[in-house]
């Protein structure tokens, strides 16, 4: 299957789960996660005319994307860091993405909030939700959402547009794309990040505005 056919499945599947839960179409935007796949493959997607893409590692998104942002080529390209960001990289997290969709601590916010005023920057960001109370997962619990988000506007003067979660891999999706949405809800968040390969018809069900997909548009990571 060519990426090109992949990329029309996706776009297919999109228009379906859209009509079904009676959505706009245009709700949807779609993050195509390039992590960990050759170059050739991220070429062949930006020649499909495909503009928005997610990472999860700072480093490795410069590797695939800092020539074809200083380029020029692409004036409406985008990256969103889907992966945690350590504070000692926000410098760098800054200079190439456009969105962060992982803020997930207190640290965190305050030194985002305060290198983005040095660099005179605002980029949206997504909080990130614990919904299923993993340990060993980053995020904001449910019941701290309320006050982490007030914390991140007033004290940091974050741009916070939407929550994102990652459900716990042994459990159905649903009831925590479910759960996201209410908290979205509760607290006039607009946007929702959920939805991976395996659930985004799910994610598009409960209110999804942006779905993350690598394997289905790229296929297989590498390693
Ligand atoms: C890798 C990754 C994805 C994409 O996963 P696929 O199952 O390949 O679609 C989505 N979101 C995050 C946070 C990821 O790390």
């Amino acid at each position: 299957m060519s990426l090109l056919e992949n990329l029309q499945i996706v776009h297919h599947q999109i228009d379906r789960a859209t009509h079904k839960w009676n959505r706009p179409n245009s709700d949807i935007n779609l993050v195509a996660v390039s992590k960990r796949q050759p170059p050739e493959k991220i070429n062949y997607a930006l020649n499909a005319g495909h503009r928005l893409f997610g990472e999860n590692r700072v480093q490795e998104a410069y590797e695939h994307w800092a020539a074809h942002k200083e380029s020029g080529l692409y004036p409406d390209l985008k990256l969103h860091l889907i992966g945690p960001l350590q504070t000692n990289k926000i410098k760098d997290a800054l200079g190439l993405f456009d969105v962060i969709e992982t803020l997930d601590r207190e640290k965190l916010a305050r030194k985002l909030g305060a290198a983005m005023k040095e660099a005179d920057k605002s980029l949206p960001c997504f909080i990130q939700v614990n919904t299923g109370g993993e340990p060993q997962k980053s995020g904001i619990t449910p019941q701290e959402l309320p006050d982490f988000l007030r914390f991140c506007r007033d004290e940091c003067a974050l741009d916070i547009i939407g929550l994102m979660c990652l459900p716990p891999v042994d459990e159905s999706p649903s009831s925590h794309f479910a759960l996201l949405r209410k908290l979205a809800e509760e607290n006039g968040l607009k946007h929702l990040s959920m939805g991976m390969s395996a659930d985004y018809k799910d994610a598009i069900a409960n209110g999804a505005t942006y779905i993350r997909i690598g394997t289905d548009i790229f296929g297989p990571r590498i390693t």
